[in-house]
């Protein structure tokens, strides 16, 4: 894509000829004669660097990289005599890139405003693979819900919520039923599709402020923030029902049906974190004690 350049001057014959000259050096150049001027141009539009006078009729160069800093996400350089009047450290706390001396040579100009593009290049690209990198921290790589590392973070986040605001935080704990088994018979690969297909039924299945984790080898746990155990309950039927409903095929003419079993259970305040989890895996427990495939909600007094 042809990088967009903003030239900002008050002398018509400079800007004339730098526009002419950017233009030719591959760039799609365009010019403003004032820092009033310029603001309006970037509000609508997008550019990649602006080159700005310091001294400008109005606001100067330097308030104009002031405002620009705030509010877009563009490279400034800005130019100036040599008369002293602005420092070149004014000019980059304000937040310019880069800093060029009056009369420009352009072809110094064309090799900062170079660099400045290949460092902007640069810092998006470290931006996105350490974008890349969090996310893969707190990813599961088989199902891709959040890992149990995340679940505890955020766990600890929702209590502190809760603490404050007082909203109520529920948290399900599911467990395939007979895993192992199915493992046994068809594979660990087959049930590695199988723990693939239920988080995305898991997903399908929760608000958009839920979280899914992938809390352990085949189970998983969901943090209803603002919900209360009855609600919380409600969810977890509504994912029970809708794995029992698929059909999962590891050999061609078989259809098998894969249960979970829940545990459901609300916070408590101020109890700890591990006991919260507990009591959710305690609830877990009963519902495979009681057959499996079924959800077991616990109140607090009950385990208390
Ligand atoms: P229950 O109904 O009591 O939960 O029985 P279960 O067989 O599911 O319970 P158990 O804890 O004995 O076995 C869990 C099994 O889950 C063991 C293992 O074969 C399977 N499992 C755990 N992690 C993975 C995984 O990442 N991939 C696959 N394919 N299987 C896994
Ligand atoms: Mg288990
Ligand atoms: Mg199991």
């Amino acid at each position: 894509m042809e990088k967009a350049v903003l030239i900002v001057d008050d002398d018509e014959a400079i800007r004339n000829a730098m526009h002419e000259f950017i233009q030719a050096a591959g760039f799609n150049a365009h010019v403003a004669n004032c820092a009033e001027e310029a603001l309006d141009v970037l509000a609508d539009r997008k550019f990649h660097v602006v080159i700005t006078d310091i001294i400008l009729p109005g606001l100067d160069g330097l308030e104009l990289t002031d405002r620009i800093k705030k509010k877009h996400d563009v490279d400034v350089i800005v130019m100036t005599g040599y008369s002293g009047d602005y420092s070149y450290e004014e000019a980059i706390s304000k937040g310019a890139s880069d800093f060029v001396f009056k009369p420009v040579k352009f072809e110094e100009l064309l090799l900062r405003l170079k660099r400045v593009l290949r460092e902007r290049q640069l810092t998006q690209e470290r931006n996105q693979m350490l974008g890349k990198l969090q996310k893969l921290a707190i990813t599961d790589g088989l199902t891709k819900l959040y890992n149990s590392r995340h679940f505890y973070n955020q766990m600890e986040l929702e209590i502190d919520r809760h603490n404050r605001y007082g909203h109520p935080c529920s948290l399900l704990l599911l467990d395939i039923d007979h895993f192992k088994e199915y493992n046994d018979t068809y594979g660990h690969l087959e049930g590695d599709k199988v723990l693939i297909r239920i988080a995305q039924i898991i997903q399908s299945c929760l608000r958009k402020m839920d979280t899914a984790y992938r809390y352990g080898g085949e189970e998983f746990t969901i943090i209803l923030p603002e919900t209360n155990g009855v609600e919380a309950e409600i969810v977890a039927q509504r994912i029970r029902t809708s794995v029992e409903a698929e059909k999962f095929y590891p050999e061609p003419d078989q259809d098998i049906k894969i249960s979970i079993s829940i545990g459901v259970t609300q916070y408590h305040s101020p109890e700890e974190l591990s006991t919260f989890v507990n009591r959710a895996d305690k609830a877990m427990y009963t519902s495979k004690q009681n057959g499996r495939n079924r959800v077991t909600m616990v109140f607090v007094e009950e385990t208390a």
